[in-house]
């Protein structure tokens, strides 16, 4: 480790304040991830704003059609809590698959979806459910957030505070982890929603994207067996030690059928 500032603001406000007069500091939630990246010296801000003081990053709350789930609320929380048990249960499940005890603890949903690992598995449902990120300065659709890998919409010193998700009136997601980290070798989220059928692709791709070949299929039969013609294109997805992009396309087509007889 080296030498660096540390805030711990309690409003909004004041952490973008302090981010903003400091283009090289840098917001940390739970830290799960860039904890590690200090060490490695991957990343080396001059400053951490840690986010853990302000209360109005947390919690889960039911907006009309919606649930807005703060940017700090952890993974364990997530799949606790019983609004999103009751209205996307889909969305608990996944919480619950994420890592392990202690990084469901300590991880936050807000810092996942700021992070936009390729292999993480909220950005699948968050494309999936077409879910709204409300920042510090404005709100985002989720198939405008997620711009490649490790990369989102967010500028400098602009702070993820929510994210709203429609109630879907389906949902399910599957994935298959890497037995090592847990994280997505491939996984799909599918949705049944007020902004149609969508399905969301985590693990498979340098980045989430929307499977639109499986949408139209399932918007027209929603049901498996409308999938079953449908082959994912290994073209363009991820190749390494774990697994070749034609293991995940056809990973993509098993999770997405799995996906679905979860989502009932
Ligand atoms: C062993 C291990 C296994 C894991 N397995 C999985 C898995 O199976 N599935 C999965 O999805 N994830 C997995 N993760 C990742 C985990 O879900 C964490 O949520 C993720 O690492 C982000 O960590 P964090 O929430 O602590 O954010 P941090 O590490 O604190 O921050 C991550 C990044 O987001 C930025 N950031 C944080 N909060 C905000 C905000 N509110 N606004 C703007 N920027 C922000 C930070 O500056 C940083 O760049 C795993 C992690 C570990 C260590």
């Amino acid at each position: 480790m080296y030498d660096f500032a540390y805030h711990k603001p309690t409003t909004i406000a004041d952490a973008v304040k302090i981010l903003s007069e400091d283009p090289d500091a840098k917001p940390i939630s739970g830290g799960m991830t860039l904890l590690p990246a200090l060490k490695h010296r991957l990343n080396q801000p001059t400053a951490l704003v840690d986010l853990g003081g302000i209360a109005e990053l947390r919690g889960v709350k039911r907006e009309g059609d919606a649930v807005v789930i703060g940017a700090m609320t952890t993974h364990y929380a997530v799949a606790t809590d019983p609004l999103v048990k009751q209205f996307i249960p889909a969305l608990a499940r996944m919480a619950s698959t994420v890592g392990d005890t202690q990084v469901r603890n300590r991880g936050t949903m807000g810092g996942s979806l700021a992070n936009n690992d390729p292999a993480a598995d909220y950005p699948a449902a968050a494309i999936a459910l077409g879910a709204t990120f409300i920042t510090s300065s404005r709100r985002i659709a989720a198939d405008d957030f997620f711009l490649g890998m490790f990369t989102t919409a967010l500028e400098p010193g602009e702070l993820l505070v929510a994210i709203s998700f429609p109630i879907p009136e389906k949902a399910g997601y599957a994935k298959l982890r890497n037995p090592a980290s847990r994280y997505s070798m491939a996984g799909v989220f599918v949705a049944k929603g007020p902004a149609g059928v969508r399905v969301g692709v985590n693990g498979a791709g340098p980045c989430v994207f929307r499977q639109k070949e499986m949408e139209a299929a399932l918007s027209a039969n929603w049901s498996a067996s409308a999938l079953s013609g449908i082959r994912q294109s290994a073209e363009e997805l991820n190749s390494d030690i774990h697994g070749s992009a034609e293991y995940r396309a056809n990973l993509v087509e098993v999770m997405a059928k799995r996906a679905l007889a979860g989502a009932g």
